[in-house]
């Protein structure tokens, strides 16, 4: 203890330890936060982005008591295997797969695959308001760390070559088994059993840091030849090059307790000697309508399935509607994603935005009107200010995400109830108070895009067009490219096209 804290406690799930327990950071006021990304195989569905905004209210919760947080979510954009939710990893490979199905057809190759989800990806992120990371690392370009380390964990005995890989010794690692406790060897023989294994395997428990593969669709040459990385090497890596040796909190979504996290643990622990992440923070699985999400009946949904669906006159979903819809119920509970949450979440978000819409209205009113409402100034401002705190511990403790919106509504009640004649004051106490609101739990986010002005609109139309331009390409279409390509001229775009896709800028008119 350095006695220098004086930080609010802030209350967490520790999977490792079984208990919540109070946020220790190992430098006080600073947070090292890594939380595990998707694979970009698809569109990621509601379920893995209420996983992402548990990331994001710790990160809004470590600011709003002062901490500086290093924040870090990676994209597996490297195919792994449909299989490696078993340790060993075997299976066909995710992106291969995408890649032959029917939506996989308008890609060229499996590069191009990736790139465009992954940038889909970030468009749900922004449409559901979740804060940018500090980096958002990719793991193929962290080829070469992760070749590294697979040879430093050969050169310590915690790895061994066979024919077809490089394989972690479990054995070598007396803590595995410590996040998941699945500890016993049998179970875990019994686990892997039904899945192609390597012959050359010392231990049924040992997993894949790199396939040996000259035929896969994603290679990389390595000393060992051309291959791929196992999936658990990429964020181990990559936690360690951004945020050190030892990071406070690891999350991810409970499916990746075990084997990912495990072998996390593992790979990087035996290298450091000490210990990884201090507190392991999971978000359990969201069902839809009472059932797993699965495509055939309807339960698989994305961002964009709500928010372009055809509801209420034709509109979409208010996207603030569905963030709010995610976060109503606490991210360590099973939580049950139905219409009626939405519809009546977007009632909330109505609210919220006229309560916004009064106090911004009202903040030239004209004194001399409102003088003899000076001391209801007082008692709103004051009111405002203990259900901030109300929902700040909230979130403090546990992320009890229920019991802050519930607090947050209350205030939007204190707001629309002194809408008739509010005063200056009382404008400007609600609209501080609405911005704090939005800071703490990012409820309103951007305003709905038919309230955005016409920069915004532009930029969408630049953008439709260079992924309708980029998929033309793809395709060998260079007649549809090319006509594009005018269109955009036409605009006044300038268009560069760079490694990681393509750049514009409006050219400037002299
Ligand atoms: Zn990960």
């Amino acid at each position: 203890m350095t006695g220098t804290t004086d930080y609010p406690p802030f209350r967490l799930f520790n999977t490792l330890s079984r208990s919540v327990e109070v946020v220790q950071t190992l430098e006080p006021g600073v947070l090292r936060f890594y939380s595990c990304g998707p694979t970009v195989y698809s569109y990621a569905h509601i379920g893995n982005f209420r996983t992402f905004l548990t990331a994001d209210l710790i990160v809004r919760a470590a600011r709003a008591i002062g901490w500086s947080v290093q924040y870090v979510t990676n994209i597996t954009d490297v195919g792994h295997l449909t299989d490696d939710d078993v340790a060993d990893g075997g299976g066909e490979d995710r992106m291969a797969k995408a890649l032959s199905s029917r939506e996989g057809e308008r890609f060229g190759n499996v590069w191009d695959l990736a790139r465009y989800y992954a940038d889909q990806l970030v468009a749900d992120w922004k449409t559901l308001n979740l804060l940018e990371p500090t980096l958002r690392p990719r793991a193929t370009e962290h080829m070469r760390q992760q070749i590294l380390t697979i040879r430093r964990l050969i050169d310590s005995g915690h790895a061994y070559e066979t024919e077809l890989g490089i394989y972690f010794s479990v054995p070598s690692f007396a803590d595995y088994g410590k996040l998941s406790g699945n500890e016993d060897a049998g179970q875990l023989a019994e686990a892997v059993r039904d899945v192609v294994t390597d012959p050359g395997k010392r231990d049924p428990r040992d997993f894949a840091l790199w396939k040996k593969d000259d035929k896969h669709l994603m290679q990389w040459f390595s000393p060992w030849g051309w291959g791929f990385p196992g999936w658990h090497i990429e964020c181990s890596v990559m936690a360690v090059e951004y945020l050190g040796e030892q990071i406070d909190i690891h999350g991810g979504g409970e499916d990746l307790i075990f084997p990912h996290h495990e072998c996390e643990i593992a790979q990087a622990e035996s290298q450091s000697g000490k210990r990884f992440a201090r507190y392991w923070v999971h978000t359990r699985f969201l069902q839809v309508e009472g059932r797993k999400m699965a495509k055939r009946d309807g339960t698989f949904l994305t961002v964009r399935d709500l928010v372009g669906r055809k509801e209420d006159g034709g509109r979409g979903f208010d996207p603030a509607a569905v963030r709010l819809a995610l976060m109503s119920g606490q991210y360590r509970k099973p939580a049950n994603f139905t219409f009626e949450t939405l519809r009546a979440s977007a009632r909330h978000i109505q609210r919220i935005r006229e309560a916004r819409k009064v106090a911004a209205g009202a903040v030239g009113a004209v004194v001399g009107e409102t003088s003899g409402r000076d001391n209801s100034s007082d008692a709103t401002s004051g009111r405002l200010d203990a259900v901030y705190n109300r929902a700040l511990a909230s979130l403090l403790d546990d992320l009890n995400t229920p019991e802050a919106i519930a607090a947050g509504l209350e205030g939007v009640k204190v707001i629309l109830a002194s809408a008739d004649g509010m005063s200056a004051r009382e404008a400007d106490a609600a609209l501080v108070w609405l911005d704090r609101m939005e800071a703490l739990i990012g409820w309103e986010g951007p305003p709905p895009s038919l309230a955005t002005g016409g920069e915004d609109d532009f930029a969408a139309t630049v953008e439709r067009l260079l992924s309708e331009r980029t998929t033309a390409r793809s395709k060998r279409d260079f007649a549809r490219a090319d006509a594009i390509r005018d269109e955009l001229v036409d605009m006044g775009v300038e268009v560069m096209d760079a490694p990681g896709g393509p750049m514009w800028r409006k050219k400037l008119t002299v």
